[in-house]
């Protein structure tokens, strides 16, 4: 498809089909970024010859990040020409494929897209309404995390990283268990470190995997990252490192948070809110860009942390170092106990039957108090990370615990 603006043809063309030779960081990207999801498209045009981006290199990263199917292109810059992201295939990723059959278990994950967004009718009165993105849809970790695993991993091979085919995380599971599942489909060897703090569940599933464990007598903090940094470097090893590799934020934004927007697009529901936990802060803080910058603003963002000296598995608190939450608008972050959210695990699976995970608790938790303080009426989503099955032992003290004889 082409149009005449004034002297120049601008042509839509498939960004994928474009060669770049500039590169433009995530952080760089982030202003032009929030001006077209804040202006609803593009201005300008990117300047190409023979195929490959001569000038606003950009514009080019800007939407390749947004996940635009198509960009608009002159073989002379033009800056007068407004193209709106819908003539941009900018949708184009997140609508469901019909027949649901697949060429792979990978294509199974990315092409399975969007997980569901269901309402809680326990937790809605009509005034305000619940609905929850269920990421245990995900077909490896049962978990947000397969997302990540898959784009970090799929990044790094575009760049020809990975070469001794050893791949090296710290995780506190979900990460391990999606990125073990992404080393088996590729032939890679997974060696993981996990803190002590996570259940011993998660040292039979990543090995049966294929992946090694490593126990490590401390919690997921920065220098346990660096620890594993060392040992990758050492031995030659990839470490994708969830915590810094911008892919995770960007996998969020080009899929999780447009999935959210589209899905409720459809449905005709605008949300007030949405709510979900923080560990790296990828998925959060994509959601919060999103949102913010495509709405004006108009949406609140909460994060849900533990509180001081509580563990939650997958969350953690800002202060124990994060990258992307400190890029973004957050309204507020929210402390929850252990206890309330393995309570609220419980009173979901005895009001919904469905059994979500810890951190999924621990949102629901982080609602009910927002809901205390007083909210206004509309539709509040809530991101649930994972599914409860991984949970049974901190469940199983928790019943003991709380209600013995159950
Ligand atoms: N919940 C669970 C169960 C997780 O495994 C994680 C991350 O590991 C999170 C929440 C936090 O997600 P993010 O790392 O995107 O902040």
């Amino acid at each position: 498809m082409s149009f005449r603006s004034g002297e120049v043809i601008v042509r839509l063309v498939e960004l994928d089909g474009l060669r770049v030779k500039q590169f433009i960081s995530l952080r760089d990207s982030m202003e032009l970024m929030s001006r077209i999801l804040s202006e609803g498209g593009v201005r300008g045009t990117i300047v190409v010859d023979s195929g490959e981006v001569v000038d606003n290199g950009e514009l080019y990263w800007a939407l390749r990040r947004l996940g635009a199917r198509l960009a608009p292109v002159s073989s002379s810059g033009v800056e007068n020409v407004f193209t709106p992201l819908d003539n941009l295939g900018f949708y184009d990723e997140v609508v469901p494929d019909r027949f649901r059959v697949y060429n792979s278990t990978e294509e199974l994950l990315y092409r399975n897209w969007p997980t569901p967004i269901v309402k809680l009718n326990s937790l809605s009165d009509g005034r305000v309404n619940v609905w929850a993105k269920l990421e245990f849809y995900n077909p490896f970790s049962n978990s947000i995390k397969d997302r990540i695993g898959w784009f970090m991993f799929k990044r790094a091979l575009e760049s020809g990283c990975g070469e001794s085919h050893l791949l090296y995380e710290a995780t506190s599971t979900n990460t391990g268990v999606a990125l073990a599942s992404m080393a088996a489909i590729h032939g890679f060897k997974a060696k993981l470190f996990l803190p002590a703090t996570v259940q011993k569940a998660s040292d039979v599933l990543l090995k049966v995997l294929g992946a090694e464990v490593v126990r490590v007598p401390k919690r997921i903090t920065v220098e346990f990252v660096e620890d594993v940094d060392r040992e990758a470097r050492r031995d030659g090893s990839l470490h994708l490192n969830q915590f810094e590799n911008d892919a995770n934020f960007e996998v969020h934004l080009r899929y999780t948070a447009k999935e959210i927007d589209y899905q409720l697009m459809g449905a005709g529901i605008r949300p007030r809110a949405i709510i979900g936990g923080i560990g790296t802060s990828g998925h959060l803080s994509a959601i919060a860009f999103y949102f913010k910058n495509k709405t004006r603003n108009s949406i609140e963002v909460y994060a849900a942390q533990p509180r001081p000296g509580d563990t939650i598995p997958g969350i953690r608190r800002i202060e124990s170092g994060m990258k992307w939450i400190h890029w973004v608008e957050i309204d507020d972050i929210i402390d929850v106990a252990r206890d309330d959210a393995l309570r609220e695990m419980i009173n979901l699976a005895r009001s919904e039957g469905l059994l979500v995970g810890m951190s999924s608790g621990a949102v629901i938790a982080a609602f009910k108090k927002l809901r205390e303080r007083g909210i206004q009426e509309g539709d509040y989503i809530l991101v649930f990370p994972d599914h409860g099955c991984k949970y049974v032992e901190q469940l199983s003290e928790y019943l003991k615990r709380e209600s013995p004889g159950t």
